[in-house]
């Protein structure tokens, strides 16, 4: 079966009452038998569900689903993508060992590399989206035991070349550790370039329409066990509930997916160009300067678009003011189109030569394009530039 259907059909078995939407088992725990059953489970002699902060039937379809999209086989899912980041580093990593990162990260996996990792004695070294091969082999030490990139990057929509770092991470038996929320799975699959390890923030597009906050971590069986522990026994796990609504969610993840990446490359088509307009940046635009990269490893080019507006912070201000449908807020991944500036927002605390690295100048504007009707988007988007000049 096409994983469209699977992410369709795979349900917790029907209780004995045949409801047809999958169940929700809002429980913190589950009953035994009798006390042999209790110490069978307890002794995982047998397999079932004991507590919810383990495991639990609604918890565990998301999981399945995300599973079956990543082709992994196993996974454990999180109160919030962070907390799915931050299991699979502490889930292996120890003091005296050393990662192999890309700098262009979410701003809080950036916080946990510099600033807590260190103080268990775990150093880094980071590279340029863009490095070349011979200097990702160069940063790796005898004591390197994982890589971690996003691809693409937030805001700067920076490439990382999958292949070309699944080339390194095989040589030096590394594990190879991939952030795959911009693209979600649709687009892109970081296991067919050797990925053994992804996480998702499965607030963005896993939910899509901005209601719950979620993470999931998937890999390999003996990868992903040192993390399950870890899991098991810090408590990080997902609510029922919110898996409940995301697994509903990824029923339609292709068609929500197909749609934003439609939208979003007509947006960035019509924006380049127009007088005020610095710069458009998108994947899958011919400008972009990875684009034969992003044509090799993904399918589309995603829902993030940005651009550079001319005319400093005040003409920010009037464009958005502006701007009637997009909602001015820095989440992503909504099915209503959303818009923030990443210079005073969520990359405000980054130090300045990062940002100029990343690209995040005064003007970058970054939009997660959404479902609307894309006319209505392209002539929104027209009015406010125009007007704000
Ligand atoms: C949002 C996001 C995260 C963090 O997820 P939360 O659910 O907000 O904790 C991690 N990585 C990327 C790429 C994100 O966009």
């Amino acid at each position: 079966m096409k994983e469209t259907t699977k992410a369709i059909r795979i349900q917790t078995d029907r209780s004995q009452h045949n409801e047809h939407s999958t169940p929700l088992f809002l429980t913190s725990s589950f009953t035994f038998d009798d006390a042999g059953q209790g110490q069978a489970l307890f002794n995982n002699e047998i397999e079932g569900n004991i507590y919810s902060r383990y495991s639990n039937p609604s918890v565990q379809e998301f999981i399945d689903k995300v599973c079956m999209y990543e082709r992994m086989e196993a996974g454990f899912a999180t109160a919030s993508g962070m907390a799915a980041v931050f299991a699979g580093f502490a889930g292996h990593l120890q003091s005296g060992d050393h990662l192999v990162a890309s700098n262009a990260l979410f701003g809080s996996a950036h916080q946990i590399i510099t600033q807590i990792l260190p103080k268990w004695g775990i150093e880094y070294t980071y590279l340029e989206s863009d490095a070349p091969e011979e200097e990702w082999d160069a940063a790796v030490k005898p004591n390197t035991k994982m890589v971690y990139l996003e691809t693409p990057s937030n805001p700067g929509l920076a490439l990382v070349d999958l292949e070309m770092v699944g080339r390194v991470a095989k040589k030096h038996d590394l594990i190879y550790y991939v952030d795959n929320c911009f693209a979600t799975p649709v687009i892109q699959k970081p296991g067919d370039f050797g990925a053994n390890l992804i996480v998702h923030s499965a607030t963005k597009f896993m939910d899509g329409q901005g209601r719950v906050l979620g993470g999931v971590i998937c890999g390999t069986e003996e990868i992903m066990e040192p993390i399950v522990f870890f899991c098991r026994h810090t408590g990080p796990a997902m609510s029922p509930f919110n898996a409940w609504v995301l697994s509903k969610s990824l029923e339609t993840l292709n068609l929500r997916v197909d749609k934003h990446c439609e939208n979003a490359l007509k947006l960035a088509q019509s924006l380049e160009g127009l007088d005020g307009i610095k710069t458009v940046n998108y994947p899958f635009l011919d400008s972009h300067p990875q684009v034969a990269l992003a044509k090799k490893q993904m399918n589309s080019g995603g829902a993030l678009v940005t651009f550079d507006l001319e005319g400093g912070f005040e003409r920010i201000v009037r464009f958005t003011q502006l701007l009637k449908i997009p909602s001015k807020t820095s989440n992503l991944g909504d099915s209503r189109t959303t818009i923030t500036n990443p210079n005073t927002t969520t990359h405000s605390k980054v130090a300045q030569e990062l940002k100029d690295k990343l690209g995040i100048t005064e003007g970058l504007m970054r939009v997660s394009v959404g479902l609307e009707d894309i006319d209505d988007l392209i002539a929104d988007f027209k009015q406010a530039i125009e007007g704000s000049k």
